[in-house]
């Protein structure tokens, strides 16, 4: 690990490196995702980008709690086109 605040993670088969921001370097509005919402200056939250085959325009910024939740989210993004009707 090259970074003491970056980690890296599995999932849907590529390797994220996740990379917490904090509340002071974050200058801008970002959309999270996961949630659709903006994430306004000054919150802290977690950039993730793909560790193989991604540019810079490929980070994506997240609410911790979503990214964290991304599982269940993309889960529900992905069964939205075959999901049996409840
Ligand atoms: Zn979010």
């Amino acid at each position: 690990m090259r970074y003491g605040l970056e980690s890296t993670e599995n999932w849907q088969g590529e390797e994220w490196a996740v990379r917490a921001v904090g509340g002071g370097a974050a200058a801008k509005h970002y959309r999270c995702p996961g949630c659709d919402q903006e994430i306004p200056p000054g919150v802290p939250h977690l950039v993730a980008w793909p560790r193989f085959g991604a540019g810079v325009d490929d980070r994506r910024h997240w609410h911790k709690a979503c990214w964290n939740a991304r599982d269940r989210r993309s889960a529900r993004l992905q069964r939205s086109r075959n999901a049996p009707r409840y």
